[in-house]
């Protein structure tokens, strides 16, 4: 039987180093560059071919033609092998303490889960979002949570979780009687999912609180249900969203306001809103308005459909009514030339999905051009960071996505990213992550090679390897590790095998693959059973893809007795 021993490896071993310090981020590097993919252009419309994005400090130092880059040896480099590189995305309307309603309903996370748990959950969803390609959010509201958002903000912005850039809007304005939880007895007084305060005075004061304990944003419901089961009215007064707007404008803030009444639209516009959150009944006129004063909309349309989905509507059933409305409103917004941002209102859905936005603003008309457009320059300009954000140029924060698939000609390729970079460090970097397909192929030689050997067939497992490959391993009798060609090799095993071979290995545990476009590397611990005394050790297989089929480099293997 021949006796396998302890670990050596040459070329392999080599090969994961490589490979496993791209795959575990986020680098700590100053500069970084990133060439072999298709750049946005500035203006958002256009791919530039060729060209290089040089990275120092965080920023974007050059964009330009490799030739006019100087190369330093010692310079991290990223080659994006044809893939699309556009600018971090960001959604202006996030939920962070909030999770998918129908894990638990609104009012249950609301009332039941404690901020302890909230808050771990929202670490959890930062992660996710950023890992999606957002790199910087407008977290519209910690509905019950308080301020956690801010502490949620500091932590990332302080390397201590990762996360988005986070702004935060902290806990919200309603008036009194409207936003939930509702539907108790009058006798109760429910706390509600944000703060409650009446009077342009109280507005102000409230403003003034958010804002002392960190709010970017203010946020207020300019309209709302009075109670379950009926419309939504507006709610605060003219002079009420006046109050806000003047107050949050003293300390250089903008406000939101979530409002789907034309009538709520209409005094938050006139009030001064930068925002519109989900606009669902805005008519012509109010519309217009947006328009003439620069107003934006974020539609929400991905937690409209969200919330359909979870009333049992899936396609290709007819639309129900509040998602058909929804995307009308989008329709005749896009079409009366409102500017249109990307706000999801994730947390309604899943944190990671924020992208489904995208798809469905291009599902509702728009190009994909400027759906992109949406969640980089112009949702930039909308937080005043257009200097800054949104686009790939000189000067601009290296903030940046790459995705396979062009997403000017199909937005969804942004729902899969395969690099996302935040200020210059690279905190996802799937490029050396299989396909299910490739791993399976590569898995699917490693076995061939076990079941070869077990059946004595050792001409048929030539094939497998390539002429020149080496296997590593370590002699049990001298306790020293050789290298032999594969025809040794072949010859060792030749008579040691065969029908009445006790050998019989299979991969056990969780194999590990890894591949970097024509070379990959296979990491397979096993436990075997062979002359009744159990083993355990590790195959260490390295590939080569020659002419469309992958064969085996390198072989190394240990095995020790348990
Ligand atoms: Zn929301």
């Amino acid at each position: 039987m021949f006796q396998r021993s302890h670990l050596g490896v040459a070329a392999a071993a080599a090969a994961v180093t490589t490979i496993a310090s791209t795959a575990a981020g986020p680098w700590a590097a100053d500069t970084l560059l990133i060439t072999g993919g298709r750049v946005l252009a500035a203006e958002g419309d256009r791919w530039l071919e060729g060209h290089a994005v040089l990275i120092a400090d965080g920023r974007i130092e050059k964009v330009a033609s490799l030739k006019t880059i100087d190369v330093h040896p010692e310079l991290l480099h990223i080659d994006l092998d044809g893939g699309y590189l556009v600018p971090g995305l960001i959604d202006l309307h996030t939920h962070l303490m909030l999770h998918p309603y129908d894990e638990a309903s609104w009012a249950e996370q609301v009332l039941k889960e404690s901020l302890g748990l909230r808050t771990a959950r929202a670490v959890a969803a930062a992660k996710r979002t950023l890992e999606a390609g957002f790199t910087t959010i407008r977290e519209l509201g910690t509905e019950g949570a308080g301020y956690a958002d801010v502490g949620l903000r500091d932590a990332v912005a302080g390397g201590i979780v990762p996360g988005p850039t986070i702004l935060t809007a902290t806990r919200a304005l309603v008036a009194s009687g409207a936003y939930g939880p509702a539907g108790f007895d009058p006798r109760w007084a429910i706390p509600k999912g944000a703060q409650v305060v009446d009077g342009p005075d109280a507005v102000r004061r409230a403003v003034r609180e958010q804002i002392a304990a960190g709010a970017d944003w203010i946020k207020v419901y300019a309209d709302y249900r009075r109670r379950p089961g009926v419309p939504a009215t507006p709610t605060f007064s003219p002079a009420e969203l006046e109050a806000a707007v003047d107050e949050a404008r003293s300390a250089g803030l903008g406000v939101s306001a979530h409002a789907t009444t034309d009538e709520g639209i209409r005094r938050a516009v006139e009030a001064g809103v930068r925002t519109i959150e989900h606009g669902t009944d805005a008519s012509a006129e109010t519309l217009a308005l947006m328009r003439n004063r620069g107003v934006t909309l974020c539609p929400t349309l991905a937690a409209a459909e969200a919330i359909a989905r979870y009333q049992g509507w899936a396609p290709p059933d007819p639309q129900p009514e509040r998602l058909r409305r929804a995307m009308a409103m989008f329709q005749r917004a896009l079409a009366a030339g409102v500017r249109i941002a990307c706000g999801s209102d994730a947390g309604v859905f899943a944190h990671g999905d924020n992208a489904r936005e995208l798809e469905l603003m291009v599902a509702g008309g728009m190009t994909a051009t400027e759906a992109l457009r949406s969640a980089t320059a112009v949702a930039a300009e909308v937080i005043g960071k257009e200097e800054n954000l949104g686009r790939i140029a000189p000067g601009f924060t290296a903030d940046l996505v790459a995705v396979s698939g062009d997403p000017l000609l199909d937005i969804a390729a942004l729902s899969r990213p395969i690099v996302v970079i935040k200020h210059g460090h690279v905190v996802v970097d799937r490029r050396a992550i299989p396909a299910q397909e490739t791993r399976a192929e590569l898995l699917a030689v490693c076995q061939r090679v076990f079941e070869t050997l077990a059946e004595g067939r050792i001409d048929d497992l030539k094939e497998l390897f390539l002429p020149e490959a080496v296997v590593t391993f370590e002699l049990r009798s001298t306790d020293k590790q050789i290298s032999i060609g594969v025809e040794q090799f072949l010859e060792r095993a030749r008579g040691q095998y065969g029908p009445d071979s006790s050998f019989r290995e299979w991969i056990s545990g969780k194999p590990t693959v890894l591949v970097d476009g024509a070379i990959a590397v296979v990491w397979a611990p096993f436990l075997l059973k062979s002359a009744g005394l159990w083993a355990t050790g590790t195959d260490v297989f390295g590939f080569l893809k020659t002419d469309g089929h992958w064969r085996i480099s390198s072989l190394s293997f240990t095995n020790r007795p348990i």
